[in-house]
């Protein structure tokens, strides 16, 4: 195909993320309804059990949302009003919305366009340069005078984080390590899968790390809601796992009740919240896990094709490109188009493949542009220049295991004659 010449559009719609469910799923969710247990039970126990085993963690906790998990492990790091969080713009609510559920304040620190990973170098200039050392030689903010103890790094479409700086600057500045693993689930840091209790910040002294990962319906493991959490210590899991059932201390007991061996006997001793897992989403989850590792291989394999189609357009525009000693998720492709380099922007590049019917999203408009966060926190246009030029250049494209090769292909193909085409 050469420019001028008409580019044909995909027979077929090709949907951004749709879940690939088979014969397993919906036997098993079969299964689960005629076995009577619709909320938490034997099958939701397996799959918490079946995950751990998987990434090596040993232990975590199952629970209704990554927004939830995101929550529950703030809450048990202690995070609450006077402290502050930092993380990145380049998120999705969630994560800073866990942050003001706890009455805390998100603080926000800029990427590293290479990855969309908030950047080591921006969390070392916020500690040494918006922070000064209180009187227990933790980070106070210097305008707010809130304690920052917590760095909340995303791992961004999948790709892992810096983390062994983030350790370093952990050590350095005495903070708690949540992951926000969302995009990340099967992904591995030097060989481990993120969630891990290897990879913590191991020489820092008393820092404490969680995990927290989402089985929301467009993610790689799919159970339509779902979330899971991890610990470097198994004390946090136990503490959330009070919380995620109301506060009930043996939670086990809150499902196993209605088991012949049951009690009806429960004590409620905190204020905790309604975050449990269901047998229903677990039957989805344990199908979806056996088959991650084929998922994010197929996911690899679509990336490469996009790689591939798009060599020589440098010009045009910015690939993924994996940093050595991790193996991406790839959650996302993030495609970024050089400003000024085609004669459509972005919109209207999107709407031009759409016309072709290829799908596409932009994830994510930075949350401070968002008016909840710029009301809340202050931060406006230009605060974050390198999150908000990955927005504005940013498509990101299908990557579903959903799809076959030969679409995605045929997508990538397209897409590099549409980028030709409209060469300024
Ligand atoms: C999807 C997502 C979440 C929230 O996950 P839920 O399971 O829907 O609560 C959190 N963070 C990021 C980066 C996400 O993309």
């Amino acid at each position: 195909m050469t420019a001028g010449e008409d580019i044909k559009a995909l027979d077929q719609f090709l949907a951004f993320a749709p879940p690939l469910m088979g014969r397993e799923e919906e036997a098993e969710i079969l299964a689960a309804v005629r076995s009577g247990w619709l909320t938490t039970g034997p099958r939701a126990e397996r799959f918490e059990q079946e995950l751990a085993a998987f990434l090596g963690s040993g232990r975590g906790l199952a629970v209704s949302s990554c927004t939830a998990a995101l929550h529950l492990g703030l809450k048990v790091l202690g995070v609450g009003p006077g402290q502050g969080v930092l993380t990145t713009p380049l998120t999705f609510a969630s994560t800073a919305h866990a942050v003001c559920y706890l009455g805390a304040r998100p603080y926000f620190a800029d990427i590293d366009p290479a990855t969309g990973n908030l950047d080591p170098g921006e969390v070392r200039r916020f500690f040494s340069e918006e922070c000064a050392p209180g009187p227990d030689g933790r980070p106070r903010h210097g305008r707010t005078g809130d304690l920052i103890g917590t760095l909340l790094p995303v791992h961004y479409g999948g790709h892992p984080a810096d983390l062994e700086a983030f350790w370093a600057l952990a050590e350095e500045f005495r903070l708690d390590i949540l992951e926000d693993a969302a995009h990340a689930i099967g992904a591995r840091y030097r060989g481990l899968y993120l969630g891990h209790p290897d990879l913590k910040a191991a020489r820092a002294e008393g820092s404490r790390g969680l995990c927290a990962f989402s089985f929301y319906a467009t993610k790689n493991l799919a159970t339509g809601e779902g979330g899971y959490l991890t610990a470097t210590e198994p004390e946090l899991l136990d503490k959330a796992r009070v919380l995620s059932m109301y506060g009930i201390s043996d939670s086990r007991r809150i499902w196993g009740r209605y088991a012949p061996r049951g009690t009806w006997v429960y004590d409620v001793a905190e204020l905790g919240f309604k975050y449990n897992f269901t047998d229903l989403q677990a039957a989805l989850g344990l199908h979806q896990l056996a088959r991650l590792t084929d998922f994010n291989r197929r996911r690899a394999e679509h990336a490469a094709a996009y790689n591939e189609a798009l060599e020589g357009l440098d010009d045009l525009v910015t690939r993924p490109e994996p940093r050595p000693g991790v193996e991406s998720a790839w959650h996302l492709y993030p495609l970024r188009l050089k400003p000024g380099a085609l004669s459509k922007s972005r919109d209207e590049f999107i709407e031009i493949l759409r016309d072709h019917r290829i799908g596409s999203s932009v994830l994510f408009i930075p949350l401070h542009y968002h008016s909840y966060y710029r009301q809340a926190l202050g931060y406006g246009e230009g605060s974050f220049p390198e999150a908000e030029n990955f927005f504005k250049n940013l498509i990101n494209l299908p990557l579903a295991p959903a799809h076959s090769p030969e679409r995605i292909a045929r997508a990538a193909e397209i897409l590099a004659a549409l980028l030709k085409k409209y060469r300024r």
